[in-house]
């Protein structure tokens, strides 16, 4: 065979990172529904990775799923993925012919934002294979249309959200955090959760969100003592409400010497800040052994946004 003849099929795979919520203020319902929030989001090290490569003529986003959730991944245009395909492509006039393939290791339903993660993906992965080279703040535009914790699925970091979460401020991290995430054996919606939040607040005065000062200067100095003491989130006593379970899951990582433990995002992961990724290592073995989730992950934080890890075009 000649060195000409030998096709090689143009590939562009994305990894991106999960987040959690190390503050998530959440302000009254919003005539439209939506709440005003400040949203302190801080990308992790685990990740889900998409690789796009060329569809056939007419077919459209076409997506595939792998991973251990990757049965809950809804497959049709549903999909955050396949959105942001077509978003794309209207955006610049050109066929959303896409085979997206998904690599889940982010859990699904989880508060972790991974659909907004893979939608994310996908966009940076289609402007990428396509060629486009879409300006950073088009794409950040894309992305709030698309949900309101994508844009920061693009930018990783640390970052402050305010409107919806969607609006974004990147915000200086001054050191690496050792975190546990033990995962619940089944998923929250969160529009369920934010339905209980406003249950639970009805006839309160809520307070405008605001992200509180001692936690962004602990993330500023990467000193996880007086992160453990301002993590805070809102949305945890609808997530207990919901699933009274996981307080047990939020005693049993502090018995085994996390600093602190919250719900991340609307749950119904846990998340536990640790010193040291020695501890790190106990409290996820302790919440293994306690039998109150699935599973548990030990990563750090922050994490880089969406990257392009492989560009192969022919
Ligand atoms: P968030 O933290 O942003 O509130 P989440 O992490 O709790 O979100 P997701 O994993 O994003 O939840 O899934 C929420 C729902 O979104 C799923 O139940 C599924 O129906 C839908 N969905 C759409 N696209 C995806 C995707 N690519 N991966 C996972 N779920 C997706």
């Amino acid at each position: 065979m000649r060195t000409e003849d030998v096709q090689v099929q143009a590939q562009v795979r994305v990894r991106v990172p999960a987040k959690v919520n190390a503050g998530l203020a959440v302000g009254g319902a919003r005539p439209d529904g939506f709440h005003d929030l400040a949203n302190v989001f801080l990308a992790v090290g685990l990740y889900d990775e998409v690789t796009a490569t060329a569809g056939a003529a007419g077919e459209g986003p076409v997506i595939t799923c792998e991973g251990p959730d990757a049965a809950q991944v809804p497959l049709d245009a549903s999909n955050l993925a396949a959105r942001a395909a077509l978003a794309l492509a209207e955006r610049h006039g050109v066929p959303a012919d896409v085979r997206l393939h998904i690599a889940k290791d982010i859990p699904v339903a989880g508060g972790m934002a991974g659909g907004s993660a893979d939608g994310a993906a996908a966009l940076l992965a289609c402007d990428t294979l396509w060629g486009l080279q879409t300006p950073r703040d088009e794409l950040l535009a894309i992305c709030a249309d698309l949900g309101s914790d994508v844009p920061f699925s693009l930018l990783g970091g640390a970052a402050l959200g305010t409107g919806r979460g969607e609006r974004l401020t990147a915000l200086p991290v001054g050191g690496a955090f050792h975190w546990v995430f033990a995962v619940a054996h089944e998923g929250l919606s969160t529009p369920r959760v934010f339905q209980e939040f406003d249950r639970l607040t009805a006839g309160t005065a809520v307070p405008e969100p605001a992200a509180a000062p001692a936690l962004l200067s602990a993330l500023r100095d990467g000193d996880a003592a007086l992160l453990a003491a301002a993590l805070a989130n809102d949305l945890q006593p609808a997530a207990l409400s919901l699933r009274p379970s996981l307080a047990e899951t939020l005693a049993a990582g502090m018995e085994a010497g996390a600093l602190a433990s919250l719900v991340s995002g609307s749950g119904p992961t846990t998340a536990f800040l640790a010193k040291d990724a020695q501890t790190a290592h106990q409290v996820a073995q302790a919440l293994q052994d306690s039998g109150t989730c699935r599973t548990t992950r030990v990563t750090t934080s922050p994490a880089r946004g969406a990257v392009v890890v492989e560009d192969i075009r022919a």
